[in-house]
């Protein structure tokens, strides 16, 4: 007999994702291993027990304190990875929606105060608490949407004491959200305008005086660089990144968002974790990402909001044999908190099937991330869980922005309305 403090019943069934190697490729992004009439038990923060219902009567028995959640015939799934998001910032550039209705350029935009500036003089201007308070807001706001692990970037100070003390606040933010946070490392998001036009000279500052302390003090597990035309270069990015993995960080590229400058390829020739965006890339551009096992994250939101006509690659990806994760890219250019959202908009928009999308919001992010413990509902895993009122995990990709009923983090509930039940 199997003792449990938590007992999950009365599900229409649950996603395991538990088997097959990991990050899932082709046919194997398509398996979502699931469990009809399934139940789930945790112990100690774990699965302990994971089968149909019909079995957990007699296998499984609740501490004298445990306590059984009724699934309300809901779907359970792991609890969704967001592979990647610049959370972490101040303010808030509302105001530019009526601009960019009314047709203003991206530079027109800069020109008139808004833009990445625009929330780096915001940012820069925060005292620590507001920024703590906003950030744990949208962080929890993606709790309450089913995400159980998260990636931020710094990217929002753009000097490197002050990309370091962004990073320092992650461990807080852990603390108050009970989400798994993974810190990644973006002073290289954009040229600060104290050095403009000398992005290299601003490089060599972060390799020189920021990297080291970031690997010293384990601030990040990845370097990321906004590698397109105007921002970094390629050769520029690439001694950033190189400089990144001679510390033993990791590395990922934003990658052909906006042109074609080779970030892809740089991703691939560097063998880094992820390479994001690939609004422009090419399928030469997939065989090269798929031959060095570069694991893609599409940002589905973004393309809808930032580059109408654009679809992120989806199909394409999976089908050249690209592993796909997706993230929501949560930031003041696309302010949203929705990972079911980012996994609608992969299928419907970016032409996943239902199952490969919850794939890639799950146990290809954990991979994106560099987590290994997560993104499955499996014996001995943390117990990080979303249900969600549907039928079928297909629902998720099938439904926009459905919310779940309950989120739970090492089998503790994180969502507020889990918790007010
Ligand atoms: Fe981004």
């Amino acid at each position: 007999m199997i003792r449990a403090d938590l007992l999950i019943t009365n599900l229409a069934e649950a996603a395991t994702l538990a088997d097959g190697p990991v990050p899932r490729v082709g046919a194997a992004a398509r398996e979502l291993s699931c469990l009809p009439r399934a139940a789930v038990a945790v112990a100690q923060g774990s699965f302990v027990w994971v089968g149909p219902e019909r079995n957990a009567r007699r296998e499984v028995r609740l501490r004298p304190r445990g306590r059984e959640v009724d699934g309300d015939g809901g779907t359970l799934v792991p609890g969704l990875v967001d592979a990647h998001t610049h959370v972490l910032f101040a303010g808030d550039r509302a105001f530019e929606m009526a601009w960019k209705a009314t047709g203003a350029s991206y530079a027109e935009i800069a020109r008139r105060g808004g833009g990445i500036l625009s929330t780096v003089r915001a940012t820069r201007a925060a005292p620590r608490e507001t920024l703590l308070a906003a950030t744990t807001a949208r962080l929890r706001g993606m709790a309450a949407s089913g995400a159980t692990a998260v990636e931020v970037k710094s990217g929002y100070a753009l000097t490197p004491r002050g990309e370091i003390a962004l990073l320092r606040l992650v461990p807080e933010l852990r603390r108050r959200t009970g989400l798994r946070l993974v810190p990644t490392f973006l002073g290289a998001h954009a040229v600060p305008p104290e050095a403009r036009g000398r992005s290299d000279a601003y490089v060599d500052r972060l390799v020189r005086e920021a990297l080291p302390v970031v690997a010293r003090d384990h601030l990040a597990e990845f370097v990321d660089v906004f590698c397109e035309p105007g921002y970094f270069s390629v050769p520029t990015s690439e001694r950033l990144l190189r400089a990144a993995l001679a510390l033993g960080l990791g590395v990922k590229v934003h990658a052909d968002e906006f042109v074609r400058s080779g970030g892809a390829r740089l991703a691939a020739r560097l063998g880094a974790r992820s390479a994001e965006h690939l609004l422009t890339s090419t399928e030469a551009d997939f065989g090269a990402l798929a031959r060095a096992g570069v694991t893609a994250v599409l940002l589905p939101i973004t393309a809808f909001a930032s580059s109408p006509g654009r679809r992120s690659p989806g199909r394409e990806l999976v089908d050249a044999g690209v592993p796909v994760a997706l993230g929501s890219d949560c930031s003041p250019n696309s302010w949203n908190e929705s990972m079911p959202l980012a996994i609608a908009l992969a299928v419907h928009g970016g032409r996943l099937t239902p199952a490969e999308a919850l794939t890639a919001a799950t146990v290809n992010a954990a991979h994106a991330s560099g987590i290994t413990d997560a993104g499955t509902v499996e014996v001995g895993r943390p117990a990080d869980f979303a249900i969600f009122p549907l039928p079928s995990a297909e629902g998720l990709g099938y439904r926009f922005d459905v919310r779940p009923t309950h989120v739970f983090r090492q089998g503790k509930p994180i969502s507020s309305r889990t918790l007010r039940q």
